[in-house]
């Protein structure tokens, strides 16, 4: 063996022996690459294989511990294969206990950054797919594969494809029936375009007859025209800053777009869609095509062949897991049936079913997941704090205000499990301004009555540092007058990443004596040597701003302390209580009184000179202001360009006088911080941002909010902006500005207009867009529901009452007909118990 092998070899080894926790090289395995690389190519390597190398350990830090074994076992059989190896690539799977999950875990299709890791004990995600639920049959020559055998055994794949499609997350058979299309092209129901009306979503085909690429926004970007034609008309279509667009359709080119029809200056027309070349293949079999989510090195046609065969062979090899009695009372098609249909279906009907067939199963697991995980909790020991009346009295006494009717619920409902012995998991939901903070910190107060401690966690500086402000207001003070123990300053404090180092000394010593009864924070808390003398309390702020394992880094620094998380989305009660099935949900959907309603209008495009004049009448009465806009295309680049576009022309041409903020998604956490934080110290009139506005900061001299492209957002978004203004004295106002006058899509918005209730704003928003955006709130287990949030809720409440049903009958799937749904639970899951939330 090669010398550069032989030390990858060894690496591998002590990794494994870690329990992959990304540590046997200082600074994580990807380090080893510059060196390696060296190595390898005195070697002669071959450059696949040594590419190979390189983009497994680049992406090996952003795994999950039982996928980190397998890439590098994968990695290796790659190895083997091209280069006459004799160690047999037999890295063991890592411990149950070492099972550990990263933020966003598992998700080969998920986009979000992965920040550096963290060893957590027992955090378990889903394994990283459904992939491994699946037993095959034997094929029919008799050897036994099942569906998570590497892609390789797939006539046409050798190592180097096989390797291209690691990228796209793809490693087994069981990944690739589980790679659904993006969309598909309905070979069989071209629209003519003749036949084309507003709005529609259509696929038409054409030969291209003219392509121009124009200069627009005074030479900032670039608008690509091709006009379309199919024999019975012609359209316009547009791409927006793709000149490569033009460059491939020449005249004469075939393509098939697809989109949705819009409208300009009267005439029909397509902006954005999205193409390719026709396939003549599928034109003349006339049917339904996948189009898959591809990365460049793979085109359409090699990945639906190669699909094709897999699925036509493996598909109705698959074990249906599901009851059958289930799968009717659901009206359920087979498994088989779903992932043949999900791929090539033969009809749009059978698309649909397969489609629901899918969808179902990954809210169903994730439902029984949920419910085995708070029957869990359930079962834990936790220690009681209960909680004297006379001193809560106090306590309350010394607010400057009275609960609410909401919050003294939701305060009774942390003190029951304050007391119930079991630890308390506790979902805290309310609408910007509800007013929080408030039961954090009497829970918080109970416990350091009984002389434990608790830690709050947000998720910016400024928010933490917010909160540690709210919370010495709120703390009554020591008073030995009337035998009140309360708390000093000192017991309560901050720690963020800038906390100077001998300060963060002292804190650290304050936890770990005992002295300290309350820390305020960031992410920082995590950060070094933190120890508690006895974490009794977790709180964490903005709950779906932390990865899950940070929540549980958090609460494994006490012994099984209570955890309280609160979050400002309103999620509509039916969802909730899927999506955070395995917490207690306590909700508060009450404004403390006097809280003045902001008065919402809906100003069209033409109109917005009204809007600016009213940012200069609040500017002038010594106000400030928000002025909000879209993601225009997908991605930052874009996203940050609208943005700054638009905070220098309106600095230059509108607001020349006044001083102009700007935030937006490619800033550096810090430099988000501190425009918010100059924002809120008054050193900006005008804070341009994109949505990444952030969520939480209290700025009451902030009274009006503008938001372009209103009709981009979702309304809880819409809602959760709206909630920047409104928290001071003066009367505040929100102006949306749809990007057309169009009456339809408008219409939507006038819910904002009509209600300020973020509840009422989700059910709406649910009905009209579907789940995802609130799905996408939860992060660990989401990474496998690919389906689900395209579908509506009717599905949801179905899976979920099933799952409630058979978790009722059989809790530990115990029955024999139950024992193929076990085993995918447990493979879904993952075996350790701990948090999934
Ligand atoms: P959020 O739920 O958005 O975190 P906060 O806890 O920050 O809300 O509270 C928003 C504001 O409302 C704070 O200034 C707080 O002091 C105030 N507040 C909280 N509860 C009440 C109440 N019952 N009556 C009056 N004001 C309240
Ligand atoms: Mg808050």
């Amino acid at each position: 063996m090669q010398p550069s092998l032989e030390k990858l070899y060894k690496f591998f080894k002590l990794e494994a022996e870690r329990g992959y926790d990304n540590r046997a090289v200082v600074g994580g395995l990807n380090k080893i690459l510059p060196a390696w690389e060296g190595d390898a190519r005195i070697d002669r390597l071959p450059e696949p294989l040594i590419q190979a190398v390189i983009q497994t350990l680049t992406q090996y830090t952003g795994l999950e511990t039982t996928a980190r074994a397998q890439s590098l076992n994968d990695l290796w059989r790659t190895i083997q294969a091209s280069a006459r190896v004799d160690k047999p690539a037999n890295f063991p799977p890592p411990r149950l206990e070492q099972v550990q999950s990263p933020p966003h875990a598992g998700g080969a299709r998920s986009k979000k950054p992965q920040p550096e890791n963290r060893r957590i004990e027992s955090s378990p995600s889903p394994s990283p797919a459904l992939r491994k639920t699946i037993q095959a049959d034997n094929p029919p020559n008799g050897k036994r594969i099942g569906l998570d055998a590497p892609l390789t055994v797939i006539n046409g794949i050798g190592p180097k494809y096989a390797q291209t499609l690691a990228a796209l997350g793809l490693h087994t058979l069981g990944d690739l029936l589980y790679y659904f299309p993006r969309r598909y092209d309905d070979y069989s129901r071209l629209q003519t375009i003749n036949r084309l009306w507003y709005g529609q979503d259509v696929t038409v085909m054409g030969s291209v007859q003219s392509t121009n690429v124009r200069p627009i926004k005074g030479g900032q970007a670039k608008l690509t025209e091709v006009i379309l034609s199919d024999g019975t008309g012609s359209l316009r279509v547009t791409w927006f800053n793709q000149p490569w667009v033009a460059n491939r359709l020449t005249p004469g080119t075939q393509i098939v777009i697809s989109g949705k029809i819009d409208q300009y200056l009267g005439r029909l027309m397509i902006s954005n869609p999205e193409w390719e070349p026709v396939d003549q293949e599928h034109l003349s079999t006339n049917r339904i095509v996948p189009v898959y989510p591809l990365t460049t090195k793979v085109t359409q046609r090699w990945l639906r062949r190669v699909m094709m065969d897999v699925v036509k062979y493996w598909a109705p090899r698959v074990q249906d897991y599901l009851p059958a009695s289930l799968l009717d009372n659901a009206n359920l098609v087979a498994l088989p049936t779903a992932l043949q249909e999900v791929h090539y279906p033969s009809g749009l009907d059978q698309l649909h079913a397969a489609r629901y067939r899918l969808a179902f199963d990954e809210i169903f697991l994730l439902q029984l997941g949920v419910l085995r995980q708070k029957s869990t909790w359930k079962e834990a020991d936790a220690r009681s704090y209960p909680v004297d009346e006379t001193w809560l009295g106090t306590q309350l006494s010394c607010l400057p205000y009275q609960l609410t009717n909401a919050q003294q619920k939701a305060l009774h409902e942390v003190r029951s499990d304050l007391v119930s012995g079991h630890p308390m998991n506790r979902l805290l939901q309310g609408d910007v301004g509800s007013g929080k903070t408030i039961i954090a910190a009497l829970a918080m107060a109970m416990v350091a009555h009984h002389g434990a401690q608790s830690a709050i966690m947000a998720p910016t500086s400024i928010l933490a540092e917010q909160h540690h402000r709210s919370l010495q207001a709120i703390f009554c003070p020591p008073d030995p007058a009337v035998d009140q123990p309360g708390m000093s300053t000192d017991q309560v404090r901050f720690l963020i990443g800038d906390t100077p180092e001998n300060e963060k000394k002292i804190i650290r010593q304050g936890l770990a004596d005992g002295t300290i009864k309350v820390v305020v924070g960031t992410h920082a808390l995590l950060e070094g040597p933190i120890n508690f003398d006895c974490l009794q309390l977790v709180v964490i702020d903005e709950q779906h701003r932390f990865g899950v394992e940070q929540r549980s880094a958090l609460r494994s620094k006490g012994e099984n302390p209570h955890l309280l998380v609160m979050t400002a989305t309103p999620i509509p009660r039916s969802l909730a209580l899927t999506v955070y099935g395995d917490l207690d949900l306590s909700v508060m959907d009450e404004l403390p009184p006097g809280r003045q309603v902001v008065e919402t209008h809906i100003f069209l495009p033409i109109e917005r000179e009204r809007a600016y004049t009213q940012v200069r009448k609040q500017v002038e009465e010594g106000h400030q202001a928000f002025i909000i806009y879209p993601l225009v295309e997908q991605g930052d680049r874009d996203e940050a360009k609208a943005a700054v576009e638009e905070h220098a022309r309106l600095q230059k041409d509108i607001f020349p006088n006044y001083r102009l903020g700007l935030l937006h998604g490619r800033l550096k956490p810090e430099e988000k911080e501190d425009v918010m934080t100059r924002f809120r110290d008054g050193q900006f009139h005008i804070l341009v941002s994109t949505s990444v506005v952030e969520v939480g900061v209290d700025i009451p001299n902030a009274t009006l909010m503008i938001i372009e492209g209103a009709n981009r957002f979702g309304l809880a978004q819409l809602h959760q902006f709206r909630g920047r203004v409104g928290r001071g004295e003066a009367q505040s106002y929100c102006v949306l500005i749809p990007e057309s006058d169009d009456a339809v899509e408008n219409e939507r918005l006038k819910a904002m207009v009509e209600t300020n209730d973020g509840f009422i704003l989700a059910e709406r928003d649910l009905e009209q867009r579907g789940p995802g955006e609130f799905l996408g709130t939860r992060q660990s287990g989401y990474s496998e529901l690919h389906l689900a949030n395209l579908t509506d809720i009717r599905l949801i409440e179905k899976a979920r009452q099933l799952a409630l049903s058979l978790f009722e009958e059989d809790p530990e799937l115990v029955s024999d007909k139950h024992q193929n749904l076990a085993a995918t639970l447990q493979r879904f899951w993952g075996e350790a118990k701990g948090d999934i939330s």
